[in-house]
């Protein structure tokens, strides 16, 4: 792939060549923006000290005006300008063990995932019809996005699915939204062929895995059970018109992870959608965006992320699913940017309290300072060098993990952010988004009144560019989180500070 007249954005820190665009660039895992050419990476005397990874480099990409008015659109104009760049990228497994991972990721580019989308999105034209309802639940890997976009492609509305679910709430789902086509992976097709008694919608199951003999002679009731390279192949050579949409109109329905209640399905138009990423593909640039995913794309934050990083012909490389090798794995991928819930933060916190009682038991106190210090430099080698922002979300932080991760994490900005299914972001460290309209509601049941002193606290309602339109089939749920005038009620406590400039701080406190 090297085309020899285009030059990138790297060049070798040793000979000073400035790199091809299409060539490896061999990146030092330690030093901050450190490159070597192939052939300085091989025969340097003497050798760089520490570990480089070849990663692909690449240069400015055409400049082409592009018609955007939609995801579709965005989507393929972004195949289109990043082409040949690495887009997506899975860790490797050893040929003789397929239980064995090795230390490395294989990539695929743009142009195969835009191939692999737009086959499969043909391909399912023959099973759904546009406006359809088609369920993804699978763990994270190419194939999740693939699907995603092939649905986009179709006017298909995707129905996310969490693969935790149990029986029960995956039958609920599909009833309550009737799906008739679902995509899956291997380890959640035997949920979903259980389930067919309970799910008359249901017409068919997609495999992202080659499928065993065993299932596939298996007579299903009338469900058939295909793979999902079958379809890509037929998508192939079958094409179908795309049916157009309106903005208002129904995109995407992600089921919120109910641990009390049955899920609840937040449908999402498109323009709520496109809401969370830029209207335009942002211009080139040498900035790296590099995701690492490993959260559950059935939750719109990871999903949005692996987008946004697309959009600004960055890759994201997929964790394996399991949780032991989480550090592993981002210590391969070395993203540009992480985003943890408490928990996570939390746990490392933990281990470093354990570490620093064990160690600083019989010492002096200004030993202990040393020894604090030696130890926050060691853990600040969990969150790779190539890591400048590390984010934390999902629920509230302890301010005690927060000053720790500040303390440890000195090579990245640690910042808060608060989103919610129903409305997407709602403050970046503690600051209103821009776009956002709100008000507070005294819950005095609780306590909370906007006459408290010295800030007024209540339950935060808000309305945001993100909005849904409603739960699914629903109207009790969605009569009750919406007010008249269109706002969401969040549920969460929040305390509203004016700061010293002016500005409003939004506290989440129960
Ligand atoms: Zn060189
Ligand atoms: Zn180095």
């Amino acid at each position: 792939m090297i085309n020899s007249e285009k030059l990138s954005f790297w060049y070798c820190d040793n000979c000073n060549r400035t790199l091809n665009h299409g060539e490896f660039r061999y990146n030092c895992t330690i030093c901050d923006d450190f490159d070597y050419c192939e052939t300085c990476a091989k025969t340097a005397d003497p050798p760089h000290p520490h570990q480089m990874v070849p990663e692909l480099a690449y240069g400015r990409a055409e400049k082409k005006k592009y018609h955007i008015k939609n995801m579709k659109t965005i989507i393929q104009a972004a195949i289109d300008k990043y082409w040949d760049r690495h887009c997506m990228g899975t860790r490797n497994v050893d040929k003789e063990n397929l239980s064995i991972y090795m230390d490395s990721y294989s990539w695929l580019t743009f142009k195969t995932i835009g191939d692999r989308s737009m086959n499969f999105g043909h391909g399912l034209r023959r099973l759904i019809e546009p406006r359809g309802y088609l369920g993804i639940c699978a763990g994270n890997r190419p194939e999740w996005m693939i699907t995603d976009f092939a649905c986009m492609f179709q006017s298909i509305i995707s129905v996310t699915i969490y693969t935790m679910f149990t029986g029960s709430e995956i039958a609920y789902v599909i009833n309550n939204t009737k799906v008739t086509v679902v995509v899956c992976d291997k380890q959640v097709l035997p949920k979903f062929i259980d389930l067919q008694s309970q799910c008359s919608s249901l017409q068919h199951i997609i495999c992202m895995d080659p499928i065993t003999d065993i299932i596939s002679i298996t007579k299903h009731n009338g469900i058939s059970i295909h793979y999902m390279e079958d379809i890509e192949k037929y998508g192939s050579t079958n094409q179908y018109d795309c049916v157009n949409t309106q903005p208002t109109d129904c995109f995407t329905i992600l089921y919120t992870s109910g641990s009390l209640a049955f899920p609840k399905g937040t449908i999402v138009s498109e323009n709520a959608f496109r809401a969370a990423f830029p209207q335009q593909l942002p211009s080139s640039s040498s900035a790296d965006y590099i995701h690492f995913s490993y959260r559950p794309l059935a939750w719109a934050a990871d999903r949005d992320s692996i987008i946004i990083t697309f959009l600004h012909g960055g890759r994201t490389g997929f964790s394996t699913g399991d949780p032991s090798r989480l550090l592993e794995e981002l210590a391969l991928v070395r993203p540009s940017d992480f985003a943890a819930s408490p928990n996570f933060w939390n746990k490392i916190y933990t281990e470093f309290k354990t570490s620093l009682a064990l160690l600083t038991t019989c010492c002096l106190p200004e030993a202990k300072a040393d020894e604090e210090q030696r130890l926050l430099q060691q853990f600040s080698k969990l969150i790779p060098n190539r890591c400048k922002i590390i984010t934390v979300g999902g629920a509230m932080v302890s301010p005690i993990v927060l000053d720790f991760m500040k303390r440890c994490f000195t090579h990245c900005s640690v910042d808060e952010s608060y989103g919610i299914t129903e409305c997407g972001g709602v403050t970046y460290n503690n600051l209103v988004e821009d776009s956002l309209q709100y008000r507070l509601e005294s819950v005095p049941e609780m306590g909370y009144t906007l006459e408290d002193k010295p800030f007024p606290r209540g339950e935060l309602l808000t309305k945001t560019t993100q909005m849904f339109s409603g739960y699914i089939n629903n109207p009790e749920e969605t009569r009750a989180a919406l007010t008249e005038d269109g706002f969401f009620r969040t549920g969460d406590i929040v305390e509203l500070r004016t700061c010293q400039n002016g500005r409003i701080d939004i506290r989440v406190i129960d």
